[in-house]
């Protein structure tokens, strides 16, 4: 047991901000100075009038020119996360059958909504082992490819192209990879997440980019005989955001800690920074990892692993949930490792708003607190 106070890390070792979730993750200090300054005005409005309205067009025209999307592609949100998007795939995008990646918690979760709606054919699943991604099966007789950009639960990100031809949708869960992993928006025809992982603000919301063969796609399905509850209609909740407003009440600070985090990346040099930003954060950790003798990245594959969501594992002889406890006692918060996956390792959330220099500091705890539990001082 530790005794309260007896693992006390060197201020001079911590990190100027201690979160390192994988979401809900670190929402900037100025973020929510702001947020204070403008709530008087903002928050408790209607969201059918000019203030929300104004927020939700900065959000849509954010993503529009952070991801920079052909011609055509339009931005939709709506209330329900990234999960309730997958009953909205499901009703609205797959017309009768979907091949899925399946390489960890989230993408088997989206994989199960289609496997049990009663509407659509068995999709094609394709699943690897912890800690990889399988490959789309191209010449596969389905109508959408279901890919996960980034696989939370693991540390693994894949690729994204289009497997199949164009009239094949290609879907794409980007929850914890919007805004932090670099994207060629033609390859995609839904490319959907919510704003608590790359984009600092909080749960709660789900935001889409859409082709327009997705978009026929929904007004196709949702105008034959398939009953789609309004709720989770893509082309209401389309039709609520081109006017700039979403069907049901959202959370306003939530959407506006998200233009926050949108203008600010702007600002900063867009996608390609942030990308260049979360892939410099990631390095720190790998190349730290592999020179000790007691840590190795959990991905074998460098190209699949995450720039955003790092996994580390560690030497059985250090227990990492102890690490995690001993690094929580000293305000450096949520680096345990996804609790299915059973692993004795570390998971740090590395999204934009994560200065690469409290990474580093990060793995200076790591260090300190290994030492100490190895001298069994602690
Ligand atoms: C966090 C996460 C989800 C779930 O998001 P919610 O907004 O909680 O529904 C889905 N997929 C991935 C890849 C995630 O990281």
């Amino acid at each position: 047991m530790v005794k309260a106070g007896a693992a006390v890390i060197p201020p001079p070792l911590l990190p100027g901000d201690g979160r390192f979730g994988c979401g809900p993750s670190k929402v900037p200090a100025r973020a929510l100075a702001a947020l204070a300054d403008a709530a008087p005005t903002l928050l408790g409005t209607s969201h059918r009038q000019a203030p929300v309205k104004q927020l939700v067009a900065r959000v849509r025209e954010g993503l529009q020119e952070l991801f920079g999307p052909p011609p055509g592609y339009e931005v939709a949100l709506g209330n329900g996360g990234s999960t309730a998007f997958w009953d909205l795939a499901t009703l609205c995008l797959i017309r009768e059958r979907s091949q899925h990646l399946v390489f960890g918690e989230f993408s088997a979760k989206f994989a199960k909504a289609a496997a049990e709606a009663p509407f659509l054919a068995p999709p094609e699943i394709l699943e690897s082992e912890p800690g990889s991604h399988p490959e789309p099966r191209a010449g596969a007789d389905v109508d959408a490819f279901c890919l996960t950009h980034n696989e939370t639960s693991t540390g693994v990100s894949m690729e994204i192209g289009r497997p199949g031809r164009e009239d094949q949708l290609v879907l794409v869960d980007a929850t914890s990879a919007a805004g932090g992993l670099p994207l060629d928006p033609a390859q995609v025809d839904a490319y959907y997440f919510a704003p608590q992982k790359c984009l600092a603000s909080e749960g709660g919301l789900w935001l889409a980019l859409l082709s327009p063969a997705a978009i026929e796609r929904a007004q196709l399905l949702e105008s034959s005989d398939r009953w789609v509850p309004a709720s989770l209609s893509l082309t209401t909740a389309l039709q609520s955001s081109r006017l700039n407003q979403t069907y049901n009440t959202p959370a306003v600070a939530t959407l506006f800690l998200l233009a926050q985090q949108l203008d600010w990346l702007l600002e900063q040099g867009g996608l390609d920074w942030a990308a260049a930003r979360c892939r410099a954060s990631s390095e720190i950790v790998y190349r730290w990892a592999a020179e000790r003798e007691w840590a190795r990245p959990f991905v074998p594959d460098p190209a699949q692993r995450s720039a955003v969501v790092a996994t580390v594992d560690l030497d059985a002889s250090i227990p990492a949930p102890r690490v995690s406890a001993i690094l929580r006692q000293n305000g450096v918060v949520d680096t345990e490792s996804y609790r299915k996956l059973e692993r004795n390792q570390l998971r740090f959330g590395l999204f934009p708003a994560v200065e690469p220099e409290d990474v580093l500091q990060l793995t200076r705890c790591v260090d300190w607190v290994v030492e100490a539990l190895r001298a069994e001082q602690i």
